[in-house]
């Protein structure tokens, strides 16, 4: 299955690794790979080629995406973190809901 209950502007809270607590923005979702790329969070240094505009090359950060399971929605209504399932609204669309509070989160 490559649908993800995460999505691009989401908050959520990271549950493992060096950012562990962090609660931050998904800036990209990558549900081929079950991945999501969260602001400021597992940022790595990268080696940058050197090109026209930047002659010398260097370091950049990047966040590197991580794994959806290291972590959780943030509900907009609870604010807390949160497993998320899903309904189907009138027109069959897809809807996510807080498993804590019962709200929609979209
Ligand atoms: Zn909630």
């Amino acid at each position: 299955m490559n649908s993800m209950n995460i999505k691009k502007g989401d908050k959520v809270k990271v549950l493992s690794g060096k950012d562990k607590g962090k609660e931050a923005t998904v800036l990209r979702a990558l549900p081929q790979k079950q991945r999501v790329v969260v602001e400021k969070v597992n940022v790595v240094k990268k080696a940058l080629r050197p090109t026209q505009q930047n002659p010398q090359g260097g370091i950049s950060s990047v966040e590197a995406p991580l794994h959806v399971s290291n972590v959780m929605v943030i509900c907009p209504s609870c604010k807390q973190p949160t497993r998320v399932s899903s309904r189907r609204d009138e027109n069959g669309k897809k809807i996510r809901v807080c498993k804590k509070c019962g709200k929609d989160i979209d």
